[in-house]
């Protein structure tokens, strides 16, 4: 019901499209699959976001509709959240990040992308929509502190177009095939990045080489 509101209101190029959506087990908070043209969209969710306020639960929603409508290689977790913003669901993107620990920006690929943070998602608020935050977060008896959040490994989500390009965590590996319902992990060293699924190395990137 929620993805098909957000459609309705924020998302009007996905009214028509297939979308299915449902909730399982995922080592991201969340897992959306295109195919290019963009015909059948598969959104899953990890069954942990079924205990935050709804109101997060739309900010994570919103960001995973976003990744097919943005369809990038380049800068994608920013644009992504850019997108949803510019579509008014900044306030519930917020409530997300403070939900799932990410105070300030989360950058990967020494700075070639990054997961915007409360903070700075706060920024790009009108007035009128901070207000709202503001309400929200009192009414959710939340105080945003960036002290004793600590910005672990923890995938965001994993986004997977049609052209066999997958996003796990804002890093980009080229033709490698993630099942649905695979363990994902992912490796971050000073300059690689390691893929695991189901506890086999399948991709690395080299920070360095990336363009
Ligand atoms: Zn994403």
């Amino acid at each position: 019901m929620l993805v098909s509101n957000l459609s309705r209101y924020a998302y009007p190029e996905l009214v028509d499209q297939p979308l299915r959506a449902k909730w399982s087990r995922l080592s991201s908070f969340a897992e959306i699959r295109w195919t290019n043209p963009r015909e059948a969209i598969s959104l899953v969710c990890d069954k942990t976001a079924q205990r935050w306020h709804q109101c997060a639960l739309l900010g994570l929603l919103a960001h995973e509709m976003s990744h097919p409508c943005v369809s990038t290689s380049r800068r994608a977790e920013e644009r992504t959240d850019l997108d949803a913003i510019e579509r008014g669901l900044g306030v519930y993107l917020a409530a997300e990040r403070i939900t799932t620990g990410r105070y300030r920006d989360q950058v990967v690929g020494r700075g070639r992308d990054r997961y915007l943070g409360y903070q700075t998602v706060r920024e790009y608020l009108t007035q009128h929509e901070t207000k709202q935050l503001d309400r929200l977060l009192d009414l959710l008896k939340i105080v945003p502190s960036s002290y004793g959040v600590s910005l672990t490994e923890t995938i965001h989500d994993t986004a997977i177009g049609g052209d066999c390009q997958a996003h796990v965590g804002g890093y980009v590996f080229q033709g490698v095939t993630i099942l649905p319902g695979s363990s994902v992990k992912l490796l971050v060293r000073e300059d690689s990045v390691a893929l695991y699924i189901d506890e086999k190395l399948v991709a690395k990137t080299h920070i360095d080489s990336q363009d």
